[in-house]
């Protein structure tokens, strides 16, 4: 029969995959024999039966007595035992953590009669009680959906009336008798008093909870696949909320926001787990449980140094003390910003416990991109209104929204301002440039759920006076109303009235050459880092540069070469003039005319490129775009007609641009007479391009420099269009001998081309896959409609998790790729293959690059380092 559930001692960390992330770790925990609750997981292969049917797989429930009855014989307790009952914590835990995201039920077994026997164990009444109610709240929102208001209006007026030294242990009594009729009311039947039938519930809503919307948007976000599930983690509970001896909290073994070492995490006495996470009251510094209750912080040091030890990472941690006993509920190696990453994974290189080229796999291209994000110039020296706890670093600028379906809404930069934040606000953090809250710690929501996005935030800002209804916050005098800009460093916890002016990040001015390597441990790591992967990498990464200004930058950013330029954006501003000339031409000499004067732009432009790239390659690609691009658009030009025509005027000269315009209409002009197509029509246009290449790279060569220009057609589909520019443009080189050998390649862009490489690399020194258009072509998406129209439904249907004109679909293109270069190669062994589609810059699609075995990805400037992380991490 199959095996659904496994003892924590059956399990460990490689499982994860079949006990989720949580029960794997506590698997792990319970083997290194530290104090772990007694508990098992049922796996997610029990939940995707679940999900699959509807019905938990058959024996499911006698498997869970069986193990529930080892637990009991371990504790020496039972549930449902009258005098000292055992209770239950359910848990969900996925195979990637989901903060809040699913449900958690606890003190499962309780009832009318074990109550009194909870209460008789603790010495404690109004534990008990507590404990009751809140079981009744969190299992009859969780399994039954009654809305948590109704339970929490209930309690706050209770807390209201209840005076200091908070509610008796008979006012809990009575509310918990009005839970059980708010539970009665909307569930139609009394809240189960059989422990059993309790816990098969849980487990049953846990199981659900894994298709709840706002689980289903994290995963969206996440890029968590839908199909995964999760698995359950049923405890014996230990209790924080037992006195001031007792409480919980959540620890790191470092800084999870600047990697720096130390003691990091936040302490509730006096309370259950979910109130640290939730942020409900405001916990303390973790290094005060030393005064509180030094025996057990020395042995939650000592159990933390084993647990980095063993993971070899920064873990997480959540544990309670249960009158002054010492218990963990959960580790895993830590959610961390970006900086903290790369500080972190520097750090365990110089501690020995990792490689470098471990190190390289700890932090990705995408938290790179990160850190090159700006920070707040502050030599203006402006005070900030408040100070909050810095929770996810950035600096970010925007209005004020109160509610997470404003932030939703925005078009234009918002700050989400919240009490706390809760799963619901989700979209709304998603959406705004960064979230403020008044509550919590930085293990609050907030804080997790925006780290693990990159987001901005502060909480705990304890001093903002929050009222949403009235769409405002007060702090101090000053009142601060929605849609009033305000500024917030998710660095230091700063918050500011009014616009602060932002300033390049240390990592980005370092990347620049501004700063030296040694500036601070951040700029250290990265330094360090991207060192190695540069010292690994197969990859070259060249960048799509337009300009010498443009080329200047990317080679500072560490660019060996330009991969792409394009050549038609020399054509715009004043210039646009001479391309109407050339296509107003009429007859070959106003033809040449046209073009004589354009040459001389085009090859002072590529002068300016080839020196800044002096010694590397420059790919200069040919026209691409239809020439109309260039003319005024068809409704301008037509009312500037008929408004001459009105008052009697001759239109002149765009009379017969509006002719022209009308004769190059297309309905589809991406698919129209573009790229290459306008080499073949267009008499004398690639030739003055050649042209102005070869006199570029002669001028250089006289100039003393390294030019090394290649050619690059664009848009072939067939060998024939690439033969016969071919043979023009090298007739044109001939003509420029001075000039050094230039290359001629073409892009392969088009399905065609990919299909027919064999053929087409016999007329080609290189290929570079113009991955945009292809994407455009293989899926037949229109690149410049799709992702304001459809795209959204398909990313919110799971059609694709990201979109294909951002990382490369590696099913369908990513199989045109390969397929090109294997036969590309075949015909050319020494082919040079690159990329200079947007996916060039993309750390996933550069992976699948290097893996399709190109020589480079090119990509925009600013993307450059990003690119030589992501394919050192390829090479590692
Ligand atoms: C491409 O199609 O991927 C490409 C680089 O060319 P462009 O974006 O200019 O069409
Ligand atoms: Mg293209």
């Amino acid at each position: 029969m199959a095996k659904f559930v496994y003892d924590f001692i059956e399990g460990d960390r490689s499982r994860a995959d079949l006990l989720g992330g949580k029960g794997a770790n506590l698997a792990e925990m319970t083997r290194l024999g530290l104090p772990v609750p007694p508990g098992f997981t049922v796996s997610t292969d029990a939940c995707r039966a679940y999900l699959r049917t509807g019905e938990p797989p058959e024996g499911l429930f006698e498997e869970i007595n069986a193990h529930l009855r080892e637990v009991e014989a371990r504790l020496g307790r039972w549930l449902g035992d009258r005098h000292d009952p055992l209770l239950l914590a359910v848990r969900s835990g996925g195979r990637y953590s989901m903060p809040g995201m699913m449900e958690t039920i606890l003190d499962i077994g309780l009832n009318d009669t074990t109550v009194h026997g909870l209460a008789a164990r603790a010495g404690d009444d109004r534990f008990a009680w507590d404990s009751y109610r809140r079981l009744i709240q969190m299992f009859g929102r969780t399994v039954y959906g009654v809305p948590a208001d109704e339970f929490e209006r209930e309690l706050e007026a209770l807390r209201a009336s209840a005076g200091p030294a908070g509610p008796s242990a008979e006012q809990l009594r009575d509310l918990v008798e009005t839970y059980k009729k708010v539970f009665a009311a909307h569930v139609g039947h009394d809240f189960p008093q059989a422990p059993h039938e309790q816990l098969y519930l849980a487990v049953r809503s846990v199981f659900e909870s894994w298709n709840s919307e706002r689980a289903r948007i994290y995963r969206r976000q996440e890029r968590i696949p839908d199909d995964l599930g999760t698995a359950v983690n049923v405890m014996a509970m230990v209790f924080g909320n037992l006195g001031p001896d007792s409480g919980t909290g959540v620890a790191f073994t470092r800084d999870p926001a600047t990697g720096a070492p130390g003691v990091y995490g936040d302490y509730l006495p006096d309370a259950q787990g979910e109130d640290v996470v939730a942020g409900i009251r405001n916990t303390i510094p973790l290094p005060e449980l030393e005064r509180i209750d030094p025996a057990s912080f020395r042995r939650l040091m000592t159990i933390m140094a084993t647990l980095e030890r063993h993971y070899r990472d920064l873990c997480d941690i959540e544990f309670t003390i249960e009158r002054g006993q010492l218990w963990m509920l959960q580790t895993r190696v830590g959610k961390r910003t970006a900086a903290a990453a790369f500080v972190i994974a520097a750090q365990l290189v110089q501690e020995g416990l990792i490689s470098l080229d471990e190190a390289l796999l700890r932090v990705s291209g995408a938290q790179l991109g990160q850190l090159m994000f700006p920070a707040f110039d502050l030599s203006g020296a402006p005070t900030p209104v408040a100070v909050g706890v810095g929770a996810s670093p950035g600096a970010a600028v925007g209005r004020v929204v109160f509610d997470s379906a404003a932030a939703a809404a925005a078009t234009e930069p918002v700050i989400l301002v919240r009490r706390e934040t809760n799963p619901d606000d989700l979209p709304g953090m998603i959406a705004a440039a960064g979230v403020l809250t008044s509550r919590g710690g930085k293990t609050s929501h907030a804080a997790v759920v925006a780290r693990g996005m990159g987001r901005t935030c502060v909480c705990g800002a304890d001093a903002l006076r929050i009222d949403p209804e009235r769409g405002e916050f007060a702090v101090g005098d000053r009142v601060v109303r929605a849609g009033d800009v305000i500024s917030i460093d998710g660095t230091t916890g700063r918050i500011y009235a009014g616009e602060v002016p932002v300033q390049p990040s240390p990592v980005a001015r370092y990347l620049a050459g501004e700063l030296e390597p040694q500036a601070d441990p951040l700029v250290a790591a990265v330094h360090r880092l991207l060192g190695h992967a540069d010292a690994v990498r197969r990859l070259g990464v060249r960048a799509n540069a337009d300009t010498g200004q443009d080329a200047r930058r990317a080679r500072r950013l560490g660019a060996t070469g330009v991969g792409l330029c394009r050549t038609e954006h020399m054509f715009l501003g004043e210039r646009r003039e001479l391309v109407e000339r050339l296509i107003l031409a009429e007859g070959p000499d106003e033809v040449t005319a046209a073009l004589d004067a354009l040459l001389p732009l085009q090859r002072a432009d590529f002068v300016e490129i080839l020196a800044a790239m002096d010694g590397l390659p420059v790919t200069i690609r040919l026209i691409d775009p239809p020439l109309h691009e260039f003319l005024p658009p068809l409704h301008e030009l037509t009312a500037r007609v008929a408004r001459a025509e009105a008052l009697g005027e001759d239109p002149g000269r765009d009379g017969r641009l509006l002719v022209a315009v009308r004769r190059m209409h297309e309905s589809n002009p991406m698919l129209g007479l573009r790229g290459v197509r306008l080499g073949l029509v267009i008499p004398g246009l690639f030739a003055m391009q050649v042209r102005a290449v070869a006199e570029a790279a002669a001028q250089r060569v006289r100039d003393g420099g390294d030019p090394r220009p290649e050619i690059m057609v664009p848009l072939v589909g067939d060998v024939k269009e690439l033969a016969a520019v071919r043979v023009e443009a090298e007739q044109v080189l001939a003509g420029v001998p001075e000039a050094p050998e230039i290359p001629i390649g073409t892009m392969i862009e088009v399905p065609r081309a990919a299909l027919t490489a064999g053929e087409i690399a016999a007329e080609a020194h290189f290929f570079s896959f113009g991955t945009n258009d292809l994407t455009q072509t293989a899926w037949a998406f229109s690149r410049d409609d799709v992702e304001g129209s459809f795209f959204g439904a398909y990313l919110q249907r799971g059609i694709f998790a990201v979109s294909p004109f951002e990382s490369i679909d590696v099913k369908g293109v990513g199989r045109l790729v390969r397929l090109a270069v294997a036969e590309g190669r075949a015909t050319r062994p020494e082919l040079t293959v690159g990329v200079c589609g947007e996916h060039g810059g993309d750390p996933e699609s550069v992976a699948f690059f290097a893996d399709a075995g190109l020589d480079y990805v090119s990509c925009s400037p600013y993307r450059v380092p990003i690119a030589r992380l992501a394919a050192g991490r390829a090479a590692v």
